[in-house]
């Protein structure tokens, strides 16, 4: 394209003279540029190829440039690039029946977005006007998008800076059984004890209340916590129990993920909403939604719901979750991304925890997999503190540039490496991938002093 650079400083230098950044002081950046890509590799203008093990920010799952991705694009595109959101368009009407057919129980409705944030906006917007209720309950160690309420449901540092924020949201925490802040010894008694904090939560602060419970049902970025046998479940329950909905936020546990479709399925549990974004489409173009059940479609028969995007199931996003649903089922994507996870990473993780004192646990299922690392397994200190920055944050900082200098492009979070590699990876890029982990870690462990 004319004006676009084929060498990476020029690339670089424009990004720093014009681009400003999520999330990061701007003077300090330095980012990589990218010249190409393809499956689960990236390559920079230097000819250097990474293996991508973050799935960029954990939404490739196809993997990159998939031929028939580009190709659903190309076509759409030639069709029809952008039509507004009150008409009645093909694409997105494909994809709301797709999403839907796939989807648990009677959420049969969608609501498109442009991203995971604004999905639980508009899920937090539909469950207060369903219930009448204004208070929404939040886990802390969770992270929800970074609109207003988005960040006011995030339960981590993201939030902090971002404070005060939206009223009437209430923090809880979820169950994290290494890290259990409820003295639990088992899964079973992590469950009991979460569920009993959720209920004790709920009753002192006001059950008539609370509009929703929202949950990332695998949480993601904050530490990838798989939850315990029959806590879904049992949250299900409660909401039932005080007439509160609940909320799944599958922007990143969805979509193959987890080795499901939807993230909830693994546990047989259906919410009243479930949130999407990431996966559906793999970020081929921005898009994302909430699905919702006939019951709260219903609360907006007859009245007007009052919430809207310009962009709500903009055609070249529809078209690529069209194409990317197609080819999950016809490349069998969700069975390979559940194979890895049961067959390969979670058994190459648990060796590698043997070989590594540094390694306090490995957790995860499907391409969704968590090393957390420690100063000291007795007492599971952690390599980094919480929320470390600068100096403290040196060993992580180490870790990645040595499996960047290696050839991967890891996702480091907190004192964790996430193992979350698009869901297309194949057994032998898996492999080689855990081997680099395996060797960067001697890294982690030159700071044990258990
Ligand atoms: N919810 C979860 C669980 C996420 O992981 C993210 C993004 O990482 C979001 C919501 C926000 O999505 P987006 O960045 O598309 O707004």
């Amino acid at each position: 394209l004319p004006g676009l650079s084929a060498d990476g400083p020029t690339v670089k230098a424009l990004d720093r003279a014009g681009v400003f950044h999520s999330w990061s002081a701007q003077g300090s950046l330095d980012p990589l540029p990218i010249a190409s890509a393809s499956g689960a590799h990236f390559t920079d203008y230097d000819g250097n190829r990474y293996l991508d093990f973050a799935s960029q920010l954990v939404n490739l799952n196809i993997g990159h440039q998939h031929p028939k991705m580009i190709a659903a694009l190309c076509e759409q595109a030639a069709k029809l690039c952008t039509v507004a959101p009150g008409f009645a368009n093909d694409a997105r009407s494909e994809a709301a029946r797709l999403i839907s057919e796939l989807a648990p129980g009677d959420l049969n409705h969608v609501f498109f977005t442009n991203g995971g944030a604004d999905a639980n906006e508009h899920a937090m917007r539909m469950a207060r006007l369903h219930t009448g209720r204004f208070k929404i309950l939040s886990a802390i160690r969770s992270y929800h998008g970074a609109t207003a309420g988005a960040i006011a449901l995030t339960g981590e540092p993201r939030r902090w800076d971002n404070e005060p924020g939206m009223p009437g949201i209430v923090h809880y925490f979820g169950p994290y059984p290494y890290r259990s802040v409820f003295y639990a010894s088992t899964p079973e008694e992590e469950t009991e004890r979460a569920l009993a904090h959720l209920r004790e939560v709920i009753t002192l602060e006001g059950p008539e209340s609370f509009a929703a419970v929202i949950l990332e049902t695998v949480v993601g970025t904050n530490g990838i916590l798989v939850p315990p046998p029959g806590y879904l479940a049992g949250v299900r329950a409660i909401c039932d129990e005080f007439g509160v909905l609940m909320i799944a936020d599958e922007v990143m546990a969805g979509f193959g993920r987890c080795g499901e479709w939807f993230a909830v399925d693994h546990w047989q549990v259906t919410p009243d909403l479930i949130t999407f974004a990431k996966g559906v489409n793999s970020g081929y173009v921005p898009l994302g939604g909430v699905l919702m059940n006939e019951a709260i479609y219903a609360t907006f028969d007859e009245r007007v719901y009052p919430g809207g995007l310009t962009y709500s199931g903009h055609p070249l996003g529809c078209a690529t979750a069209v194409a990317s649903i197609n080819i999950f089922k016809d490349e069998h994507i969700i069975e390979n991304a559940r194979d890895l996870g049961a067959n390969v990473i979670g058994l190459e993780l648990a060796k590698i925890a043997d070989q590594h004192p540094s390694v306090g646990e490995v957790r995860g299922l499907g391409v969704f997999w968590a090393v957390e690392l420690v100063r000291d397994r007795a007492t599971r200190e952690p390599l980094v503190p919480f929320n470390a920055k600068g100096a403290d944050a040196a060993p992580m900082n180490e870790l990645k540039a040595a499996c960047i200098e290696r050839g991967l492009w890891p996702m480091i979070a907190g004192n964790r490496i996430h193992v979350v590699p698009p869901c297309v990876t194949t057994e032998p890029e898996v492999r080689e991938g855990l081997a680099i982990v395996d060797e960067a870690l001697g890294l982690a462990d030159s700071y044990y002093t258990g």
